[in-house]
This record gives C-alpha cells, sequence and structure tokens, in this order.
C-alpha cells in the first residue's frame, strides 16, 4: 500500500544541495516539509564553485525534481568534456594515474559541470515558502507519541513528526544520533576561481581551457576546470538565477605541509593571506600556468581541512535520521560527496513514498545508505592516496 504521509510534518535541518534535494523529491510527490536553514540567505558564504555530478547523482537529481528544473538544471552546466588533462607544472602532458571515480570513459554521458549557487538556486526554486532562514538547530528532544521537538539558536521551537538532519560536516544529529565518527585526514583543500577576463585568457594556456586538467605532484595535486556557460542554452527561467561569467575552477589538495603550513596554523587565512603561499608554491612553474593566480579572484579563496567519516555501524532507528555530510562526510578527492547526498535523498524520498510506516522507511534507507556511504568514503580515501599520497594524522 501507498500511503503519502500527507499529515506528517517533516523538519530538514539544512538548505544545502542535500537537503534541497530532498526537498523537491517531496514536493514533487505531493509530501510538504519545513527546511531550517542556520544561514540568512542561500548567498551568504562562498561554498565552492564547481560540483562535479556524476551519473548516479544526476540519475537522483532527476528523480527529485520536476522535469522543468531538471532541464534547467542540465541547461546551465558549464560544457563537459570526455576525460582529463593530466599535465606537469611545465605545462607538458603526464602519466600519473588518475583517481577511478573520475574516468568517464564508458560513461553514458560524461560528469556534469553546474555552478555550485546555480544549483542551489535551481534546488530552491519553488520551496521558498518552505524555508526558514536564520534558524540555528541547537538541540532536539524526543516527545510523547513518536514527536521530536526542535530548538533553534534565536529561542523558537518547532514540533516534527520526521527529521532529517542534512546540516553538513558539523551536524549533531549526524554525529550524536547517528553516531557518525568524523576524523580529520590530516589533508586540506585550497580552492578558488579565476575569470575569464580578457587578460586572464591571453595570459593562461590555452590547454587550460579545455575541459578538466590535473596536476599530481609529491604530496599534493592540483585540479582546474575550465567553467565556460553556453549563454545559447538559456531560457527565460534562467533569468531567476544570479549571473554567472565564466571562469576557471581550481583546487589544490594536500599536505598542509606541502604548503609551508603547518597542522594547526592553516585555519583561518584570508584569501589575501593564501594567495602568497601559492605564488611561492608556484614560482618555478610555467608562466602560463602561475597565470592562473596572477589573476585569481582573490575573494574566491578558502581553505578547508579534509575530514572523512569512519566506517559506520548501526544505530537504533527512528524518526530522526541524517543525509548527505552530515552522516557520511568523505574526502574531495572523490568527488562523490555531493552525488552520494544526492542519492540519499533519492531513496529516501522513494522510502517514504513507498512504506506505509515512517520508521521502516527510515531503516531501510539507512541500511542501504550505510553500505552506500561506507563504499563512497572509502573511494574518496583511495582518491586521496593518489592526489596527496597517505597522510592520516
Ligand atoms: C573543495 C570541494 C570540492 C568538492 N567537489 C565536489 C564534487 O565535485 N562533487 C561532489 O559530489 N562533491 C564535492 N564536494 C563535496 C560536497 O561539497 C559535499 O559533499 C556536499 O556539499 C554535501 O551536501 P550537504 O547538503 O550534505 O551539506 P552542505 O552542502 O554542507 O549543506 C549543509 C547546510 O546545512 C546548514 N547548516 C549547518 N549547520 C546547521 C544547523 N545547526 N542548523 C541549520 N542549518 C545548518 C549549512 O549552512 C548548509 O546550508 C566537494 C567539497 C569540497 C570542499
Amino acid at each position: 500500500m501507498i500511503q503519502k504521509h500527507t499529515n506528517q510534518r517533516i523538519a530538514i535541518i539544512g538548505a544545502g544541495l542535500g537537503g534541497l534535494c530532498l526537498a523537491q523529491g517531496l514536493k514533487k510527490n505531493g509530501l510538504d516539509c519545513k527546511i531550517f536553514e542556520k544561514d540568512a540567505a542561500i548567498n551568504t558564504r562562498t561554498q565552492g564553485y564547481r560540483i562535479r555530478v556524476n551519473e548516479p547523482g544526476r540519475k537522483a537529481l532527476q528523480t527529485c525534481l520536476p522535469q522543468d528544473l531538471y532541464t534547467l538544471f542540465i541547461n546551465t552546466c558549464a560544457t563537459s568534456y570526455r576525460g582529463m588533462n593530466v599535465l606537469t607544472t611545465t605545462l607538458e602532458s603526464s602519466r600519473n594515474e588518475l583517481v577511478e571515480s573520475w574516468s568517464d570513459g564508458i560513461k553514458e554521458i560524461p560528469d556534469l559541470k553546474p555552478n555550485r549557487l546555480t544549483l542551489r538556486e535551481i534546488l530552491l526554486q519553488g520551496l521558498q515558502e518552505n524555508i526558514s532562514f536564520g534558524k540555528e538547530l541547537k538541540g532536539w528532544t524526543a516527545l510523547e507519541n513518536q514527536e521530536v521537538e526542535l530548538s533553534f539558536t534565536d529561542g523558537t521551537k518547532y514540533i516534527a513528526d520526521l527529521v532529517i538532519a542534512a546540516d553538513g560536516v558539523h551536524s549533531k544529529i549526524g554525529s550524536e544520533y547517528c553516531r557518525d565518527q568524523k576524523v580529520n585526514t590530516g589533508n586540506i583543500t585550497i580552492y578558488g576561481r579565476t575569470f575569464y577576463s580578457p587578460e586572464a585568457l591571453k595570459a593562461i594556456s590555452p590547454e587550460l581551457q579545455k575541459g578538466t586538467s590535473v596536476i599530481i605532484e609529491n604530496q599534493y595535486s592540483l585540479i582546474i576546470d575550465a567553467m565556460v556557460f553556453d549563454s545559447s542554452r538559456k531560457d527565460t527561467s534562467s533569468d531567476l538565477l544570479s549571473p554567472v561569467s565564466n571562469y576557471f575552477y581550481w583546487a589544490f589538495i594536500g599536505d598542509p605541509e606541502a604548503f609551508g603550513l603547518l597542522q594547526a596554523d592553516f585555519y583561518n587565512h584570508s584569501g589575501e593571506e593564501i594567495l602568497p603561499i601559492i605564488h611561492q608554491l608556484t614560482h618555478d612553474w610555467h608562466s602560463q600556468l602561475k597565470a592562473l593566480f596572477n589573476y585569481a579572484d582573490q575573494k574566491s579563496l578558502s581553505i578547508n581541512p579534509i575530514r572523512s567519516s569512519l566506517s559506520k555501524e548501526p544505530w537504533p532507528s527512528g524518526n530522526i535520521t541524517a543525509l548527505g555530510d552530515a552522516v557520511h562526510t568523505m574526502s574531495p578527492a572523490g568527488g562523490v560527496g555531493a552525488n552520494t547526498a544526492f542519492i540519499d535523498a533519492a531513496l529516501l524520498t522513494e522510502n517514504i513514498m513507498t512504506h506505509s510506516n515512517i520508521s521502516m522507511a527510515i531503516a531501510d534507507y539507512e541500511d542501504k545508505m550505510r553500505i552506500y556511504s561506507n563504499q563512497a568514503v572509502e573511494i574518496s580515501l583511495q582518491g586521496g592516496e593518489i592526489l596527496h599520497g597517505t597522510n592520516e594524522k
């Protein structure tokens, strides 16, 4: 029997990629939900620029999104190319081994490359009434009658029948309720972007303008993705989205020591402080590669530690659960963190729609999610070993 649970109060904590994808899936199936997001707005802080969406991630998005938004997502992605250029710091071709999950040689279509904010804005369409910004979850209490009382840092409360934490790597529900244990891998990412200004395009190698390029060094790697948007695919629905100019997305991933940083001191560097570190690292690189950083958008630079979840064991299932980074954090080296969050959202939607009993829907989701997310974490760690060697601390 398919019961739609229309009388259930479903609360999603966090309006990131995973939480919004779930809300879209529920909405598509006629279910209402409330989304609580701690930020004041969708674009109050930078959260990365390019997301690679692989085939399972794309299919999960297709399951959750209504056709018009799915088409908008496809049409607003940057142009994709098959394969990757593996290069040296002197811009010669290299035979270095690549991360397996990046390979798109046998895929139906190559990985898609949406601009992250654009994708989030698409995922937000039609949910404006459901979302409350400035709501940071502080705690939760299980009440009688299977209800859960959520409390927020602004002093407000909300009572839900089902709670899904999609509040990212620092999720309390993820770590305390779902017992997800995240460890610091000891590695970091430094990422940013460089806009396609006429001066930058003249100075940066045309080789880097062809899809994705990867440079693998001893303790770190650099990934460069040309994000070129095809304005001829724009239609009027694109007007709902913030304008995006073409840019190079680039990300270093590796051991902080390779960047001359101590393990403990890299957390609070501003963009202005990160750029000299990159200039020092790249001072003897090919000038057409270094130009990427000479023309970088200083405000876009970000430095972050890489965390990874330990293999998960079952926890008592109920009417509180979690998805995405909240319950399985993984190194960006595999490029599958957001893709796994989309898979969670699609599976949760399907389960909620097909199980007459919510607890069974959640228990089945958790059983399956533990298996595929443990695998995704493992693939991501293996990807990290290729990109920067082992560095467990
Ligand atoms: C440099 C880099 C590159 C990456 N590239 C890729 C890629 O190419 N492909 C890929 O699949 N993955 C990639 N990832 C991983 C991907 O970004 C994450 O896996 C993904 O964002 C997880 O989505 P999420 O919805 O679970 O969490 P998030 O996107 O982190 O969203 C969590 C949301 O919850 C909100 N929140 C947090 N705490 C609270 C609270 N207490 N109360 C209310 N709201 C709260 C946050 O403000 C945020 O909006 C990359 C990661 C990095 C760092």
